[in-house]
């Protein structure tokens, strides 16, 4: 099942037109290199984190909705049922871990595939930023959605206004890389660079230093997480569902959602999977909600 998921992420980036860059695989002492590195840059990653602690904007208040407006703004949008609302968020973030399938050793930063937590909630996330879609933000809006967008510089760069939007609506703007590049085919260096590098764009383009790296693909190794950390990020979150404009994948045997369960989707439109974003979020709302669940934001479990 895991193996059907990326094959069919890969399959989505690919009709985006993400192309992975040609890979060199770098001489074995290219670990140890980097660990000097890593170490050398440390204290001032550690001071960096500080500052993005501060930076994190929280999402903006929400307009009260009494029940029944929420249900007509639903039904506006295709649904019969109200999203259901999460509770929020925890004051402390739950420890984080890696599933065993992903795992790349200890002393790393997580790469989760869900978050810890007894709530019925899911984390809907999107990746790349091919489609920018005006009537996704009318919908996000309108329903208040929490989501959280993982950036590539070449997918998104025609238009950051349209991240902006979104990100001014609460929706957490975070790192694809600038190129989406298969990491774990590319050297030490090479992923510095399209992590590091994305970082600093996302920071210019949208204000906020993102804190957490999806690798593309959900390809990656040891270096690559720890070259996330040393870029900024304290997770390197993976996925147990995916979402299309007309189904869902399910990485669980039961084909359900588990509490705190990581879900993908890409910003793509009817020429890469039949149907708009507005399609893929209605797909998503009838799922989570006939099934008990809440979407929340990733960024504040984290
Ligand atoms: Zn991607």
């Amino acid at each position: 099942m895991a193996a059907l998921l990326l094959f069919a992420c890969a399959a989505a980036c690919a009709t985006t037109g993400d192309a992975a860059l040609p890979g060199v695989r770098e001489a074995q002492d290219m670990a140890g290199r980097g660990q000097l590195r890593g170490q050398a840059r440390r204290p001032v990653q550690k001071q960096q984190e500080q500052e993005q602690q501060e930076q994190q904007a929280p999402a903006p208040p929400k307009l009260k909705q009494t029940p029944e407006q929420r249900l007509a703004a639903a039904q506006r949008w295709g649904l019969d049922q109200a999203p259901l609302v999460a509770p929020p968020p925890p004051g402390d973030k739950p420890r984080l871990t890696t599933p065993e399938w992903a795992d790349q050793g200890p002393d790393l930063i997580p790469a989760p595939a869900h978050v810890p937590t007894d709530q019925k909630i899911a984390f809907l996330t999107i990746d790349d930023g091919a489609a920018k879609d005006r009537e996704f933000l009318d919908m996000v809006r309108d329903l208040q959605i929490p989501l959280s967008a993982f950036l590539t510089d070449e997918s998104a760069a025609e238009d950051y206004g349209y991240f902006r939007d979104l990100h001014a609506l609460g929706v957490s703007i975070q790192n694809h890389t600038l190129h989406h590049p298969q990491m774990n085919h590319i050297s030490e260096d090479e992923q510095y660079t399209e992590i590091c590098g994305q970082q600093d764009i996302l920071e210019r383009e949208i204000g906020v230093r993102p804190t957490l790296f999806r690798p593309p693909f959900g390809d990656f190794d040891a270096d690559t997480l720890a070259v996330a950390e040393e870029c900024g990020a304290r997770a390197a979150p993976l996925w147990n569902e995916e979402a299309f404009a007309d189904r869902m994948d399910f990485r669980h045997d039961d084909q359900r959602f588990h509490p705190g369960d990581i879900i993908l989707t890409h910003f793509n439109g009817p020429k890469a999977w039949g149907g708009t974003m507005c399609d893929m979020l209605r797909t998503v709302l009838r799922k989570v909600t006939e099934q008990g669940y809440a979407l929340a934001r990733l960024e504040d479990y984290a």
